[in-house]
């Protein structure tokens, strides 16, 4: 047990970061579970030392709060045993755009950007020097489609697949893996707790199958995982199409169809 890394899990006190806790720890991995509410990780860390006899420590904190986020990432800066971020927590708010208070779209925003990005770059100059180490992001399937109208959470989607992305290009090279996870509808608390309204419900994945297809692309070193697409052509098709742009972006005269009009 000793020689596996510890795993840190943010948003680990339901859902898909207790899934993602339960997990590791029947793999052997030590834990330390961030979230606010303690009792609930209390509750969680009692049964995985129970089962499976691994250490857990329980650190609450709102990652929206400087201050706490900040206890965070100092333990993940210094404490080498920790070899594993999970970056889960997360959460969405409900209503269309002009619904939203502009205060519940900024507390979305730092809580699914700012803490996330704050937390990989506390972890990754360490991750870097040791030559090992992984950052696993969870994403969504709404950051790749604006048709859903949900714009804000999946325009925060959106930058964590792109940042897991440009890390896995900037890290790879020196021994860190970055993994996205893109999951779709998952049975969790997340639609309560953003107020969504329980007949216009999607069809749900169960929360065990979408962490299992997660550390199967975690263990294949997958940099990109999307556990409910089954056709991996199109997103393979998709990485090729924004790809192919690339050299047409190295121009120095703006394309014809921007001439001025005559
Ligand atoms: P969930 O059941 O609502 O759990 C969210 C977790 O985040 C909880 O442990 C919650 O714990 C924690 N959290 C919320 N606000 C926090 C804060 N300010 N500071 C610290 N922790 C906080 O949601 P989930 O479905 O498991 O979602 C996990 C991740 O998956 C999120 O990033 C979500 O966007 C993503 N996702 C979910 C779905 C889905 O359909 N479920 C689909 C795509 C992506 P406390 O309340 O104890 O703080």
């Amino acid at each position: 047990m000793a020689t596996k890394s510890s795993v840190l899990v943010t948003g680990a006190s339901t859902g898909i970061g207790a899934t993602y806790a339960d997990r590791f720890a029947r793999r052997g991995h030590d834990l330390v579970l961030v979230a606010r509410d303690k009792a609930r990780m209390d509750d969680l860390a009692d049964r995985l030392h129970r089962e499976y006899g691994v250490a857990i420590d329980v650190l609450p904190a709102d990652l929206t709060a400087p201050d706490q986020a900040r206890a965070v990432e100092t333990r993940l800066r210094h404490d080498d045993r920790i070899g594993i971020l999970v970056n889960n927590a997360g959460a969405n708010v409900s209503g269309s755009f002009v619904e939203q208070a502009t205060d519940d779209v900024e507390r979305l925003v730092t809580l699914n950007t700012t803490s996330l990005v704050r937390l990989a770059s506390a972890v990754a100059p360490r991750f870097a020097k040791a030559g090992e180490g992984a950052i696993v992001n969870i994403g969504s399937v709404v950051g790749l489609v604006p048709e859903f109208g949900m714009s804000v959470y999946g325009a925060t989607k959106a930058f964590v697949l792109f940042l897991s992305q440009g890390l896995s290009y900037e890290l790879s090279s020196k021994g860190v893996y970055v993994q996205a996870v893109l999951p779709a509808a998952t049975r969790t608390e997340i639609w309560s707790r953003s107020g969504a309204d329980p007949a216009s419900l999607p069809p749900m994945m169960e929360v065990g199958d979408l962490v299992d297809a997660a550390l199967a692309g975690f263990d294949r070193r997958e940099p990109v995982t999307i556990p409910p697409l089954h056709d991996v052509e199109q997103w393979d098709a998709f990485q090729a199409a924004r790809q192919a742009m690339i050299p047409g972006f190295a121009q120095v005269q703006p394309a014809p169809r921007y001439a001025p009009a005559a």
